[in-house]
Protein backbone atom coordinates (compact mmCIF):
# COMPACT_ATOMS: atom_id res chain seq x y z
CA UNK A 1 0.00 0.00 0.00
CA UNK A 2 2.58 2.15 1.03
CA UNK A 3 6.14 2.02 -0.50
CA UNK A 4 9.36 4.16 0.21
CA UNK A 5 12.51 4.25 -1.54
CA UNK A 6 15.55 5.91 0.01
CA UNK A 7 13.46 8.82 0.70
CA UNK A 8 15.39 11.59 2.38
CA UNK A 9 14.34 14.73 3.69
CA UNK A 10 15.25 17.80 5.48
CA UNK A 11 13.83 21.33 6.63
CA UNK A 12 16.53 24.21 6.23
CA UNK A 13 19.86 23.03 7.40
CA UNK A 14 18.30 19.94 9.46
CA UNK A 15 18.53 16.53 8.10
CA UNK A 16 15.77 14.60 9.32
CA UNK A 17 15.08 11.60 7.64
CA UNK A 18 17.76 9.69 5.82
CA UNK A 19 17.47 6.84 3.28
CA UNK A 20 14.03 4.97 4.18
CA UNK A 21 13.00 2.36 3.26
CA UNK A 22 9.95 0.30 3.69
CA UNK A 23 6.66 -0.95 2.53
CA UNK A 24 3.46 -1.51 4.23
CA UNK A 25 1.65 -4.42 3.26
CA UNK A 26 -2.34 -4.67 2.24
CA UNK A 27 -3.46 -5.75 5.48
CA UNK A 28 -0.60 -4.94 8.13
CA UNK A 29 -1.03 -2.94 11.20
CA UNK A 30 2.35 -1.64 11.48
CA UNK A 31 3.26 0.42 14.47
CA UNK A 32 5.76 3.57 14.14
CA UNK A 33 7.92 4.20 17.41
CA UNK A 34 10.77 6.53 18.10
CA UNK A 35 12.17 8.96 20.25
CA UNK A 36 10.50 12.43 19.87
CA UNK A 37 12.54 14.55 17.04
CA UNK A 38 12.80 11.21 15.42
CA UNK A 39 10.96 11.81 11.99
CA UNK A 40 7.80 10.07 12.75
CA UNK A 41 5.45 13.30 11.95
CA UNK A 42 7.49 14.20 8.67
CA UNK A 43 7.01 10.68 7.38
CA UNK A 44 3.52 10.78 7.78
CA UNK A 45 3.42 13.91 6.41
CA UNK A 46 5.65 12.76 3.60
CA UNK A 47 2.74 10.35 3.22
CA UNK A 48 0.27 12.48 2.91
CA UNK A 49 1.59 14.18 -0.11
CA UNK A 50 2.20 17.44 2.44
CA UNK A 51 5.92 17.20 2.24
CA UNK A 52 8.17 16.35 -0.75
CA UNK A 53 11.49 13.83 -0.21
CA UNK A 54 14.28 15.63 -1.24
CA UNK A 55 15.34 12.47 -2.73
CA UNK A 56 13.48 9.05 -3.23
CA UNK A 57 10.05 7.72 -4.22
CA UNK A 58 7.04 7.37 -2.66
CA UNK A 59 3.98 4.57 -4.13
CA UNK A 60 1.09 4.34 -2.73
CA UNK A 61 -1.59 2.21 -4.11
CA UNK A 62 1.81 0.83 -6.32
CA UNK A 63 1.10 4.41 -7.95
CA UNK A 64 4.01 7.18 -7.54
CA UNK A 65 2.88 9.87 -5.25
CA UNK A 66 2.70 12.79 -7.71
CA UNK A 67 0.40 10.85 -9.96
CA UNK A 68 -1.88 9.56 -6.59
CA UNK A 69 -5.11 11.00 -6.56
CA UNK A 70 -7.34 8.24 -4.94
CA UNK A 71 -6.97 10.37 -1.53
CA UNK A 72 -10.12 8.64 -0.44
CA UNK A 73 -8.57 5.83 0.33
CA UNK A 74 -6.63 7.28 2.99
CA UNK A 75 -8.31 7.98 6.68
CA UNK A 76 -5.79 10.49 8.75
CA UNK A 77 -6.70 10.85 12.58
CA UNK A 78 -4.13 13.39 14.36
CA UNK A 79 -3.32 13.43 18.04
CA UNK A 80 -4.64 17.09 17.53
CA UNK A 81 -8.36 15.53 16.49
CA UNK A 82 -9.77 15.43 20.40
CA UNK A 83 -9.36 19.18 21.62
CA UNK A 84 -13.21 19.92 21.43
CA UNK A 85 -14.23 22.23 24.36
CA UNK A 86 -17.31 21.58 26.02
CA UNK A 87 -20.12 23.19 25.03
CA UNK A 88 -18.64 22.76 21.02
CA UNK A 89 -21.89 22.85 19.18
CA UNK A 90 -21.59 19.79 17.05
CA UNK A 91 -23.31 16.22 17.38
CA UNK A 92 -21.33 13.04 16.80
CA UNK A 93 -23.63 12.76 13.94
CA UNK A 94 -22.54 15.84 12.81
CA UNK A 95 -19.01 15.60 13.30
CA UNK A 96 -18.84 12.22 11.90
CA UNK A 97 -21.10 13.55 8.63
CA UNK A 98 -17.91 15.90 7.90
CA UNK A 99 -16.31 13.14 6.46
CA UNK A 100 -18.47 13.04 3.83
CA UNK A 101 -17.39 16.21 2.50
CA UNK A 102 -15.14 15.19 0.45
CA UNK A 103 -17.32 12.80 -1.23
CA UNK A 104 -21.01 15.23 -1.61
CA UNK A 105 -19.02 18.49 -1.45
CA UNK A 106 -20.29 21.36 0.57
CA UNK A 107 -23.77 23.07 0.12
CA UNK A 108 -25.14 19.43 -1.31
CA UNK A 109 -27.72 18.04 1.09
CA UNK A 110 -26.71 14.49 2.41
CA UNK A 111 -28.81 11.63 0.52
CA UNK A 112 -30.80 9.00 2.96
CA UNK A 113 -27.76 6.50 1.69
CA UNK A 114 -25.27 9.01 2.73
CA UNK A 115 -27.14 9.31 6.67
CA UNK A 116 -26.74 5.49 6.27
CA UNK A 117 -22.72 5.34 6.21
CA UNK A 118 -22.79 8.38 9.21
CA UNK A 119 -24.69 6.11 11.36
CA UNK A 120 -23.28 2.76 10.38
CA UNK A 121 -19.73 4.61 10.96
CA UNK A 122 -20.65 5.87 14.58
CA UNK A 123 -21.93 1.97 15.23
CA UNK A 124 -18.80 0.38 14.17
CA UNK A 125 -16.77 2.39 16.77
CA UNK A 126 -19.41 1.19 19.45
CA UNK A 127 -20.54 5.02 19.82
CA UNK A 128 -24.18 4.75 18.30
CA UNK A 129 -25.88 5.30 22.04
CA UNK A 130 -24.01 8.89 21.33
CA UNK A 131 -25.39 9.88 18.27
CA UNK A 132 -26.63 12.55 19.46
CA UNK A 133 -24.65 13.69 22.25
CA UNK A 134 -22.83 16.91 22.04
CA UNK A 135 -18.98 16.06 21.15
CA UNK A 136 -17.78 18.50 23.62
CA UNK A 137 -19.41 16.41 26.46
CA UNK A 138 -17.59 13.57 25.69
CA UNK A 139 -14.40 11.83 26.90
CA UNK A 140 -10.94 12.38 24.95
CA UNK A 141 -11.29 8.50 24.48
CA UNK A 142 -14.63 9.04 23.31
CA UNK A 143 -13.76 11.66 20.92
CA UNK A 144 -10.84 9.73 19.54
CA UNK A 145 -13.62 6.76 18.52
CA UNK A 146 -15.70 9.73 16.95
CA UNK A 147 -12.50 10.55 14.64
CA UNK A 148 -12.29 7.25 13.52
CA UNK A 149 -15.81 7.26 12.63
CA UNK A 150 -15.51 10.55 10.68
CA UNK A 151 -12.27 8.81 8.84
CA UNK A 152 -14.60 5.30 8.07
CA UNK A 153 -17.27 7.04 6.54
CA UNK A 154 -15.26 7.34 3.24
CA UNK A 155 -14.02 3.78 3.52
CA UNK A 156 -10.52 4.30 3.57
CA UNK A 157 -8.29 0.86 2.73
CA UNK A 158 -5.46 2.44 4.68
CA UNK A 159 -5.56 4.04 8.02
CA UNK A 160 -2.86 6.67 9.40
CA UNK A 161 -3.17 7.49 13.34
CA UNK A 162 -0.93 9.73 14.71
CA UNK A 163 -0.67 9.46 18.34
CA UNK A 164 -4.04 8.67 18.98
CA UNK A 165 -3.80 7.88 22.31
CA UNK A 166 -3.05 10.82 23.89
CA UNK A 167 -4.35 11.68 27.08
CA UNK A 168 -6.58 8.89 27.23
CA UNK A 169 -6.79 6.36 30.10
CA UNK A 170 -5.28 3.20 30.26
CA UNK A 171 -8.37 1.05 30.28
CA UNK A 172 -9.87 2.92 27.37
CA UNK A 173 -6.12 2.76 25.09
CA UNK A 174 -6.94 -1.16 25.83
CA UNK A 175 -10.50 -0.71 24.28
CA UNK A 176 -9.05 1.75 22.04
CA UNK A 177 -6.54 -1.06 20.37
CA UNK A 178 -9.72 -3.78 20.52
CA UNK A 179 -11.10 -1.30 18.13
CA UNK A 180 -7.91 -0.89 15.72
CA UNK A 181 -7.53 -4.36 15.91
CA UNK A 182 -11.33 -5.43 14.97
CA UNK A 183 -11.05 -2.90 11.43
CA UNK A 184 -7.72 -4.25 10.85
CA UNK A 185 -8.85 -8.11 10.70
CA UNK A 186 -12.82 -7.92 10.17
CA UNK A 187 -12.67 -4.94 8.25
CA UNK A 188 -9.21 -5.51 6.13
CA UNK A 189 -8.26 -1.96 7.15
CA UNK A 190 -4.89 -1.34 6.77
CA UNK A 191 -3.31 0.74 9.65
CA UNK A 192 -0.20 2.76 10.31
CA UNK A 193 -0.12 3.94 13.66
CA UNK A 194 2.34 6.47 15.22
CA UNK A 195 2.65 5.39 18.96
CA UNK A 196 4.70 5.87 21.88
CA UNK A 197 2.90 3.45 23.69
CA UNK A 198 5.06 0.70 22.76
CA UNK A 199 3.76 -1.39 25.49
CA UNK A 200 -0.08 -2.00 24.33
CA UNK A 201 0.97 -1.87 20.75
CA UNK A 202 3.35 -4.58 20.84
CA UNK A 203 0.20 -7.07 21.96
CA UNK A 204 -1.87 -5.65 18.77
CA UNK A 205 0.31 -4.86 15.70
CA UNK A 206 1.75 -7.12 12.88
CA UNK A 207 4.84 -5.02 12.11
CA UNK A 208 7.03 -2.64 14.33
CA UNK A 209 8.97 0.00 12.57
CA UNK A 210 11.54 2.12 14.35
CA UNK A 211 12.44 5.44 13.33
CA UNK A 212 15.12 8.12 14.48
CA UNK A 213 16.14 9.65 11.36
CA UNK A 214 16.96 6.07 9.72
CA UNK A 215 15.01 2.75 10.40
CA UNK A 216 16.86 1.05 13.24
CA UNK A 217 14.62 -1.79 13.48
CA UNK A 218 11.96 -3.34 10.83
CA UNK A 219 10.14 -6.57 12.06
CA UNK A 220 7.64 -8.35 14.11
CA UNK A 221 6.77 -7.66 17.61
CA UNK A 222 8.38 -10.74 19.45
CA UNK A 223 11.46 -9.84 17.20
CA UNK A 224 10.51 -5.78 18.72
CA UNK A 225 10.35 -7.29 21.89
CA UNK A 226 13.08 -9.98 22.10
CA UNK A 227 15.50 -6.66 21.53
CA UNK A 228 17.65 -5.60 25.00
CA UNK A 229 17.28 -2.77 27.08
CA UNK A 230 20.89 -1.95 25.79
CA UNK A 231 20.08 -2.26 21.82
CA UNK A 232 17.11 -0.53 22.35
CA UNK A 233 18.51 2.57 23.99
CA UNK A 234 21.68 2.85 21.19
CA UNK A 235 17.70 3.85 18.48
CA UNK A 236 16.41 5.63 21.42
CA UNK A 237 20.08 7.98 22.18
CA UNK A 238 18.87 7.24 25.95
CA UNK A 239 18.23 4.79 28.20
CA UNK A 240 14.85 2.35 27.94
CA UNK A 241 12.85 0.50 29.79
CA UNK A 242 10.57 -1.91 27.88
CA UNK A 243 7.30 -2.38 29.50
CA UNK A 244 5.26 -5.25 27.41
CA UNK A 245 1.73 -6.60 28.54
CA UNK A 246 1.08 -9.80 28.61
CA UNK A 247 -2.24 -11.46 27.11
P1 LIG B 1 8.59 13.13 15.73
O1 LIG B 1 7.22 13.11 15.12
O2 LIG B 1 9.27 11.78 15.66
O3 LIG B 1 8.63 13.70 17.11
P2 LIG B 1 9.13 15.25 13.80
O4 LIG B 1 8.96 14.68 12.44
O5 LIG B 1 8.01 16.07 14.35
O6 LIG B 1 9.52 14.07 14.82
O7 LIG B 1 10.45 16.17 13.85
C1 LIG B 1 11.70 15.74 13.39
C2 LIG B 1 12.70 16.87 13.53
O8 LIG B 1 12.38 17.90 12.60
C3 LIG B 1 12.71 17.52 14.90
O9 LIG B 1 14.04 17.85 15.23
C4 LIG B 1 11.88 18.78 14.71
O10 LIG B 1 12.31 19.79 15.58
C5 LIG B 1 12.19 19.14 13.27
N1 LIG B 1 11.04 19.81 12.63
C6 LIG B 1 9.77 19.38 12.59
N2 LIG B 1 8.99 20.21 11.88
C7 LIG B 1 9.80 21.23 11.47
C8 LIG B 1 9.60 22.40 10.68
N3 LIG B 1 8.38 22.70 10.16
N4 LIG B 1 10.67 23.21 10.45
C9 LIG B 1 11.89 22.91 10.94
N5 LIG B 1 12.16 21.81 11.68
C10 LIG B 1 11.14 20.98 11.95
Amino acid sequence: MITMKDVSFHYENKDVLKNINFEIPRGAFMGLVGPNGGGKTTLIKLILGLLKPDKGDIFLFGEPIHKFKAWNKIGFVSQKSNSFNKGFPATVYEVVSMGLTAKIGYFKFPTKRHKQKVLHAIDQVGMKEYTYENIGNLSGGQQQRVFIARSLVSEPELLILDEPTVGVDYENVQRFYELLHDLNTKKNITLLLVTHDTGTMTEYATDIVCLNQTLHFHGDPEAYCSLSETELSKFYGHPVNLVTHEH
